[in-house]
């Protein structure tokens, strides 16, 4: 029953074929096909097969596809340093491809320095940001030779200073700046003063204060470069062309002022991805050439040698590799206003939709479904009304209890900003590639929750010892 009204409407049916309806490549990834029978296939395996084997709610990571999104961006950076930001999901595996394909990493926490270390992670390829590092962290990365640290306040110029100085070694920094442009999905706003947490700031005149402060402690901190982060999920090179532009006079500006020319400029993350049909993300290539460009034009104008550039791209790396498969526990239909399809999983694994109001698309995956198709609205399995999964997507009109459905794009910022809400376990990641599954991260079970839990206390008339604790039946 095709509607001709306005498109996703609520509860209504819209003309859509979904039998062989293709994949709509920019937001599945790079290895993803469909089955004759409907049944989505990644890395070579049948999600069927997957959800038997590994349960639902699960995260399965493409990793031929991040390992040739990771050769993407050093191809595009041939002569500069490309760092994931980890922050957008790592664990011990993603370190390792990150290592083995010629990256550099970037961390934000102590943390996200011990799964590095972990694996043996290169330390000199280490960069570590933040607004508020603490004092055992930065002596932590400082002992353990991270390549750069990059300096975000004052205060913080004297600690790290201080540490370095205590361990004899002499710590390469870069120092964070606040450009005054500020980017987000299609537009970017520039601004001359900036009110943010993070950075310098450059119309403030406190960048160029802070590069005097650090040439000042230079016994113990070595400036290699500027580093700057506008944003992120942006879709438009003229943001970045911006912050490139007053990075280079940032540059030109400590080589007249203190006579030194830094060799470095980290231009950080913040390239968009395709979440639904209607984002169409910039190419990398195409942001390299484009950041090459400014720079070199910039720096030729102002007699500058070219810097080494670095970039940091986190949702673009590992965002499009990943999709959360769940599956069906309940369908309802309110007539005259939605049909609500609930999933095993939600806000405890995806907590972009009620935290920015993120959209994405869904598919059912187990089966092809009927031709018809309804808007509804996929929400998961917790206690909070705006635990939405996905606003206004089109589903099989007879999307049942036990079937299968796949949300794209969803590598970056779900499992690394995942909770526990409702002592609900965090989903499982399983890495699929060639026709092989692999658990690289474990679901979470009621027993890893229970052991955070320190009262000693074993059952409700206090008696201490006397019941079994779980993970020790039989005791
Ligand atoms: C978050 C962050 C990134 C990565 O951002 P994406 O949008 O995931 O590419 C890179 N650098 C810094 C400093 C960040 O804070």
């Amino acid at each position: 029953m095709p509607s001709d009204g306005p498109p996703a409407a609520r509860g209504s049916a819209i003309a859509r074929p979904s039998v062989g309806a293709p994949l709509e490549e920019q937001v599945w990834p790079a290895t993803a096909t469909l089955d004759d029978d409907g049944v989505l296939r990644l890395g070579g395996l049948r999600v069927d097969e997957l959800a038997d084997r590994f349960g639902t709610p699960t995260f399965l990571l493409d990793e031929d596809d991040f390992r040739a999104r990771a050769r993407a961006w050093r191809a595009g950076f041939p002569d500069g340093d490309v760092y994931y930001a980890g922050k957008a999901f790592l664990c011990r595996a993603v370190a390792r491809w990150v290592a083995q394909e010629g990256l550099s990493l970037d961390v934000c926490t102590g943390g996200e320095l011990a799964v590095a270390a972990s694996v043996g992670f290169p330390p000199e390829r280490l960069l570590f940001h933040g607004n508020n590092k603490s004092v055992e962290e930065l002596s932590r990365a400082v002992a353990h030779g991270v390549g750069r640290i990059v300096l975000d306040s004052f205060v913080e110029i004297d600690r790290l200073a201080g540490i370095a100085r205590a361990a004899g070694i002499r710590q390469r920094v870069l120092i964070r700046v606040t450009p005054g442009v500020e980017a987000h999905t299609h537009e970017y706003i520039a601004t001359g003063q900036e009110d943010q947490k993070f950075g310098f700031s450059l119309a403030s005149g406190a960048a160029t204060a802070a590069v005097g402060q650090v040439l000042g402690a230079a016994d113990a901190l070595e400036l290699v470069g500027l580093h700057a982060h506008i944003g992120s999920q942006i879709f438009d090179t003229a943001g970045f062309g911006l912050a490139a532009h007053r990075m280079v006079g940032l540059l030109v500006t400590v080589r007249d002022e203190h006579g030194v020319e830094l060799p470095e400029l980290d231009l950080g993350g913040g390239l968009g991805i395709a979440y639904t049909g209607e984002d169409a993300p910039l190419a990398v290539e195409e942001v390299a050439d484009r950041l090459h460009t400014i720079v070199g034009k910039e720096c030729a104008g102002a007699g500058l040698a070219v810097p080494r550039l670095a970039v940091e791209p986190g949702r673009a790396m590992v965002g499009p590799t990943t999709v959360t498969l769940y599956r069906v526990g309940t369908v309802k239909e309110l007539p005259g206003l939605r049909t609500y399809v609930s999933v095993d999983g939600g806000m405890s694994d995806n907590i972009r939709t009620a935290l920015y109001d993120a959209r994405y698309t869904a598919r059912l995956v187990s089966r092809p479904g009927s031709a018809e198709h309804h808007v509804v609205t996929l929400v998961g399995r917790h206690c909070e009304s705006g635990d939405v999964v996905a606003h206004d997507v089109p589903l099989p009109a007879d999307v049942a209890p036990g079937d299968l459905v796949a949300v794209p794009a969803t590598g970056a910022y779900h499992r690394s900003m995942a909770s526990n809400y409702n002592h609900v376990g965090r989903p499982p990641v399983v890495a699929v590639r060639a026709g092989a599954a692999r658990v690289i991260v474990r679901r979470e079970t009621e027993d890893d929750l229970l052991r955070l839990d320190v009262d000693d206390v074993d059952d409700v008339d206090g008696a201490a010892g006397e019941g079994s604790k779980p993970g020790e039946a039989g005791r």
